[in-house]
C-alpha cells in the first residue's frame, strides 16, 4: 500500500510545515537579487525518508501548487530516496523543512548552473574529435549527443544506405509542427504475413539524452551486423524494429539551445496561464490524472487538459493501434538503472506479471553480462512510484502490448541527468544485448 498516514496528528503536523515552509520562501524570494543566472546556485538535494509521515510529506510537496520543486525521483516508499532540484532561493526553508521532520540528506549536485555548463563542455569537447564530419552512417560519433537535425541526418542515412532492411516514416508530429521520425528495421516479408514488432522509443522526456544515444547506437549495431551475425540477421528476418530516437522532438531541440534549458523535461506547447509543456509521459488514455500527475500546468509533471490533448501522444499511440503485431513496448528513459513493466496506478500484479518479469529479468541479466552494471527489475509502483496516464501501462492496457515496459538507464544518481559523454557507450553495450534477448523471447514465447 502507499504508505501514506492518514492521521490528523500527521495532517496537522504537516498544516504546520507548509505554513513554516510558505513563510520563510516568502521571505527568501523579498530578500534574494535577481541579477542570478539561471540555476546558478541551486542545488539537488538526496533526500533519505525513514518514515511513512516523511514520505508522505514529500509527497505533499510534489503536488503544492505555485511550489515548483523538481524531483528527478520522487518520493515513493519509506528509505527509498529521493532526488530533488531545489531552486538555490528556496534552499533555506527546504533544508528547515528537512530538519523538522528529521529526514537526512546530502547534496548531490551543489551548483547545477556549474554542472550543466561542464556537462555540456565536455560533450562539446567530445565532438570536437569529428566536428566538421557529416552526420553519416559511416562518419557518426556514437561516443557524443546529438543534436536533433544530427541525428535526422543519421537515421536518413541509415535508411538510404540499408534500403534493402530500413525504412523511415514521420507518422506523428510535434505542437510546433515537426516530424517525429520512425525508422523501421527488420526483412520485408516474403510470405505476405505480418511479422511480430518491437517498438522502442526515447526521449519523450527530452532531457533523457542518454536514451536517445542509446537507441542510435543499436540502430547502427542491427544495420552494421546484419546478414554476418546470425543473431542479429535471424532477428531481422524474423521481426519488425521500430525505433523512434527522439520523441519528444521539439523539447530535445530545447534542451540544446542553453544550459537554462538542458532540464527541461515536458513538450513545448502552450498552456492556459503563464507556463509551457505537458509531460508527455503523463498524458496517455489510461488512468488519466489519477496518481503521480498534476493539474497545475506549472508542474514539471502536467499531465496536460485531457487524455491525448497533445499531437505527440496522439500520433504515435495511433501508430501503435494501428499495428498490432506490435508485441514489444520499450519506453527508454534515464535515470536510476530500471526495468519496469506495469503497473504504476495499482499495486495488482497486472495477469501477464509473470511473462512480464521473466523477460525483464532475461533482458536485464543480458545487460549486466556486458559491464556488470546492475538494473533494478520490478513493477513501477513497486519499484519506482505511483504513476497514472503513462506510454507503458496504456500500451499494455489499451494496446495489448503484452511486453510493456520503462527502461531507466545509468546512472543512479551521482550525475543523473547530466551524464558524462564518456558513459554513452558503456551504457549503450549494455543495452543492446537486452534488445537481443527482448527479440530473442519474443521469438521463443508466447505474447
Ligand atoms: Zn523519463
Amino acid at each position: 500500500m502507499l504508505e501514506i498516514s492518514r492521521t490528523s496528528k500527521t495532517m496537522a503536523l504537516l498544516r504546520v510545515a507548509f505554513l513554516a515552509l510558505f513563510l520563510n520562501i516568502l521571505v527568501a524570494r523579498t530578500t534574494q537579487h535577481s541579477t542570478s543566472r539561471a540555476l546558478e546556485g541551486d542545488q539537488v538535494l538526496r533526500l533519505h525518508p525513514g518514515t511513512p509521515e516523511a514520505v508522505a510529506m514529500l509527497n505533499s510537496l510534489v503536488y503544492m501548487p505555485g511550489f515548483q520543486l523538481d524531483f528527478w525521483k520522487p518520493p515513493s516508499h519509506v528509505n527509498q530516496s529521493v532526488d530533488v532540484h531545489v531552486p538555490r532561493e528556496d534552499v533555506p526553508a527546504v533544508l528547515d523543512l528537512l530538519q523538522r521532520h528529521s529526514i537526512t540528506y546530502h547534496t548531490m549536485i551543489g551548483n547545477v548552473r556549474q554542472a550543466v555548463e561542464k556537462h555540456m563542455e565536455d560533450n562539446h569537447k567530445a565532438r570536437a574529435r569529428t566536428a566538421g564530419r557529416p552526420a553519416r552512417v559511416n562518419d557518426f560519433d556514437f561516443s557524443v549527443y546529438h543534436e536533433w537535425n544530427e541525428i535526422d541526418d543519421f537515421i536518413t542515412d541509415v535508411q538510404q544506405t540499408y534500403p534493402q532492411i530500413a525504412t523511415l516514416s514521420s507518422e506523428a508530429a510535434t505542437f510546433e509542427g515537426r516530424a517525429i521520425k520512425t525508422l523501421k528495421l527488420g526483412k520485408p516479408s516474403t510470405s505476405g504475413e505480418t511479422k511480430p514488432a518491437i517498438w522502442i522509443d526515447a526521449a519523450i522526456h527530452c532531457r533523457e539524452w542518454i536514451s536517445t544515444a542509446t537507441v542510435l547506437y543499436a540502430i547502427d549495431q542491427f544495420t552494421r551486423q546484419y546478414g554476418t551475425d546470425p543473431t542479429v540477421t535471424r532477428l531481422l528476418d524474423e521481426l519488425d524494429w521500430y525505433f523512434t530516437p527522439v520523441f519528444n522532438v521539439d523539447g530535445y531541440i530545447y534542451t540544446w539551445e542553453a544550459p537554462e534549458n538542458r532540464l527541461w523535461r515536458k513538450n513545448r506547447s502552450t498552456q492556459p496561464g503563464p507556463c509551457v509543456g505537458v509531460d508527455l509521459n503523463r498524458n496517455w488514455d489510461d488512468h488519466f490524472a489519477e496518481t503521480g500527475a498534476s493539474p497545475d500546468p506549472c508542474s514539471i509533471i502536467y499531465h496536460g487538459m485531457a487524455p491525448f490533448s497533445e499531437p505527440e501522444t496522439r500520433g504515435i499511440s495511433d501508430f501503435v493501434l494501428n499495428h498490432p503485431e506490435i508485441k514489444v513496448y520499450l519506453a527508454m528513459h534515464s535515470y536510476s538503472q530500471l526495468w519496469i513493466s506495469p503497473w504504476g496506478y495499482d499495486y495488482a500484479r497486472p495477469p501477464h506479471y509473470h511473462l512480464q518479469n521473466a523477460m525483464a529479468l532475461a533482458a536485464e541479466s543480458a545487460s549486466r553480462a556486458v559491464h556488470g552494471v546492475q538494473y533494478r527489475v520490478g513493477r513501477s509502483i513497486e519499484i519506482l512510484y505511483a504513476v497514472s496516464g503513462g506510454a507503458r501501462d496504456w500500451a499494455y492496457d489499451k494496446a495489448g502490448v503484452t511486453y510493456s515496459y520503462t527502461v531507466e538507464l545509468r546512472d543512479t544518481g551521482r550525475y543523473g541527468f547530466l551524464l558524462p559523454p564518456d558513459q554513452i557507450i558503456p551504457t549503450a553495450e549494455e543495452t543492446f544485448p537486452a534488445y537481443l534477448t527482448v527479440g530473442q523471447w519474443i521469438l521463443d514465447h508466447p505474447y
